[in-house]
């Protein structure tokens, strides 16, 4: 077994050396001004990463599941009703916790490979006269199928109806990586954890909330104890959290926004851009397809690859880690063997990449699929050679 190779899974990300170096650190007084100069900064400089002024940045120890349950909790109470698009395993698991709460979820069902329906949410919320939906749930990135949604569009469809519900957006896999704007996209929680764009070890949830959601959470009856925000906020105040932090996670968190921060945003996203244009290259070459209907809803952080009829996707990622050591992603949910997925987010290169569709490619030929061993190499390597990188010097 080697720990050389990078990991193309779509989170847990590969770690840069100083930020995994940042998260071992000494013991320290977790309630004390020391902590404070870990706690503060990181929690701004996420508000920095989310393009946003005001909202308040709470951090668990916990994942991005522990923050959809942190934005469900704080803002609704039992019987309320949410609206919510299922085109993919991780919206389809927000819409299960929203009913193991009682919540009253009006689930528009979508084509896996299909983004966010914003001209039926625009409908939907059109009609909705009484306002009884209270939140709008919109998953940014849905890793399952690799395809991205328009947040903007989503906001139109409720500026449209002039409708007052809240709009909750699950950006664990886009945020850090992909263009995300809290505020122009008037969004209400955004929700992300520590190991996908923030290059860290799981372990922490992260979550933006507007002043909206603040006030809603102080009439929201759904019974909370470990995410409860109010909780949180009478410890951040005191240099604390309500209980024990996770330290170390935090202070690679710190070092971890400011390595974002200082690449640049515009630059991190169009480094993630440009790293998926390869990998779209190389399936193309393969004569493969993606998941993912439309370049219009390519994510640049994950694609999902779909294999030939009778074949079993699975096979690659199996094959993949006792052959040649390294990690890709099966297929979750309605795309179980139908798909495989590469990672390409996070602390990734054009060179990384190349590595990962070299060995892809070596696994499809082993399992005698009709693909010509260097076609999606060439492609990629094409692709990065035809356009403009980040220098080496500014990268992280
Ligand atoms: C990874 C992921 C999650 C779940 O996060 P965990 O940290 O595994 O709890 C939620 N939503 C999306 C879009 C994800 O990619």
């Amino acid at each position: 077994m080697s720990f050389q190779n990078p990991v193309f899974i779509p989170g847990p990300t590969n770690m840069p050396e100083a930020i995994r170096k940042a998260c071992d650190m000494p013991t320290i007084d977790h309630r004390s001004p020391l902590f404070g100069q870990i706690l503060h900064p990181a929690r701004a400089g996420v508000q920095e990463i989310l393009k946003s002024e005001t909202a308040e940045i709470f951090i668990f120890p916990s994942t991005g599941t522990g923050g959809w349950e942190t934005a469900l909790t704080n803002t609704l109470s039992a019987g309320d009703t949410v609206l919510a698009a299922r085109n993919g395993m991780f919206s389809h698991r927000w819409i299960d916790m929203c009913l193991r709460h009682e919540l009253n979820v009006k689930i528009v069902e979508t084509p896996w490979g299909q983004g966010l329906p914003a001209g039926q949410y625009a409908e939907i919320l059109m009609a909705d006269t009484e306002h009884k939906i209270k939140v709008v749930l919109a998953t940014h990135n849905e890793t399952a199928t690799g395809v991205k949604s328009d947040i903007a569009a989503v906001r139109k469809a409720l500026d449209a109806a002039n409708h007052p519900a809240m709009l909750f957006v699950d950006g664990v896999s886009s945020i850090g990586s992909m263009d995300f704007r809290f505020d122009e996209w008037g969004v209400d929680i955004a929700v992300t954890g520590s190991q996908k764009g923030f290059m860290l070890p799981a372990g922490l949830a992260i979550v933006g909330f507007s002043q909206k959601a603040l006030d809603a959470s102080k009439t929201a009856q759904l019974p909370r104890t470990f995410f409860d925000i109010a909780d949180m906020t009478k410890g951040y105040a005191a240099n604390a959290y309500p209980y024990t932090p996770a330290v170390g996670l935090m202070n690679g968190l710190l070092l971890a926004t400011e390595t974002l921060l200082k690449e640049g945003l515009d630059n991190v996203f169009a480094r993630h851009a440009r790293i998926a244009g390869g990998v779209r290259a190389a399936v193309d070459a393969w004569g493969l397809e993606l998941c993912a209907a439309s370049p219009d809803v390519y994510s640049d952080t994950v694609s999902a690859i779909k294999t030939p009829e009778g074949f079993n996707a699975t096979d690659i990622v199996t094959h993949a880690a006792e052959k040649y050591g390294v990690a890709f992603g099966v297929g979750l949910g309605e795309v179980a063997g139908k798909v495989f997925r590469i990672g390409h987010l996070g602390s990734m290169t054009d060179v990384m990449a190349l590595s990962g569709i070299a060995t892809a490619e070596m696994c499809m030929v082993d399992l005698g699929l009709d693909i010509k061993l260097g076609s999606g190499v060439a492609a990629a390597q094409e692709y990065y050679r035809s356009t403009t990188g980040v220098a080496l010097k500014d990268a992280a």
